[in-house]
């Protein structure tokens, strides 16, 4: 794989718990870290709190126990960029004006912005769609301005939370490819949120499988296949094996519930 220095600490959580004010607890003594320009994905059953670390992660919310931790100066704008499951584009305007969006937030209208706007949506494959409106785009096209929006800022630390969940499987596999493409291209750190054994395994270097709610890390698997992964690597041996070994460790982890409020 590309020369990628894992050495340094990008994201560290440690002891981190969540409690909702409404009682509920989300995170309960949940720890792991993320190195510099790893793909790591945090795979856990809906409702176990990926969303809830996520927003920690990115400084939204507070951990009510514990550390969240972010490499220094990676909370600054621009530096994480945020990928939702809906594309939530702005549907007055345009593909180029909804990754602009950024800049805009920012009051940064520097001249440099339009050529970033434009590579941002070559990156994605829509560079002749910077015109178009969302509306006139298919669901897999809309998650491609989302990712270029989250993109456009040339961030360090990437934030996915389960974007392809709502695509067809033929336009996840697609957008599953370019996305590693992006990141070998653009050596981020990505935290890729899903509850997809399968998709878990054919992204990552390494899975943090996650209990039920409060959720935390029940255990890590290494994904130690080579990167570039493609449709010989989906039809392996090595990864059948991959998606066998993380589908046991997450029905263990379902079945693990020492966390669970009394
Ligand atoms: P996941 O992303 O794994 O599906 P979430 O992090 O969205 O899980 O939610 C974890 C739990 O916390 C759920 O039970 C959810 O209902 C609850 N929760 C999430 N956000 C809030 C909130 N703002 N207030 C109260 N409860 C919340
Ligand atoms: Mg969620």
């Amino acid at each position: 794989m590309a020369a990628q220095s894992h050495s340094v600490t990008a994201v560290s959580l440690r002891g981190v718990g969540k409690t909702f004010a409404n009682g509920v607890s989300a995170l309960s003594d949940f720890s792991f870290t993320v190195r510099d320009g790893e793909f790591v994905s945090l795979l856990g059953p809906s409702g176990c709190g990926k969303s809830t670390a996520l927003r920690i992660i990115a400084g939204l919310m507070p951990p009510s126990l514990g550390q969240a931790d972010v490499l220094e100066g990676r909370r600054r704008a621009g530096e994480i960029g945020f990928v939702f499951q809906e594309p939530t584009l702005m549907p007055w305007a345009t593909v180029a004006d909804n990754v602009r969006l950024p800049f805009r937030l920012r009051g940064d209208a520097g001249g440099d912005t339009e050529r970033k706007v434009a590579q941002a949506l070559e990156r994605v494959g829509l560079a002749g769609f910077a015109g178009a409106y969302p509306r006139e785009l298919s669901g897999g096209m809309k998650m491609r301005v989302s990712i270029a929006r989250a993109l456009v800022t040339e961030p360090s630390l990437l934030l996915m939370d389960e974007p392809f969940a709502a695509l067809d499987e033929i336009t996840r596999f697609r957008l599953n490819n370019d996305l590693l493409a992006l990141w070998r291209m653009l050596r981020c750190t990505v935290i890729f949120v899903t509850h997809s054994v399968f998709e878990s395994v054919y992204l990552s270097q390494r899975i943090v499988v996650m209990t039920p709610r409060p959720g935390r890390a029940f255990r890590e698997l290494v994904i130690d296949a080579p990167y570039p992964r493609d449709e010989a690597f989906r039809t392996s041996a090595d990864y059948a094996g991959y998606c066998r070994r993380v589908s046991e460790t997450l029905a263990e982890a379902m079945a693990d519930n020492t966390g669970e409020a009394a």
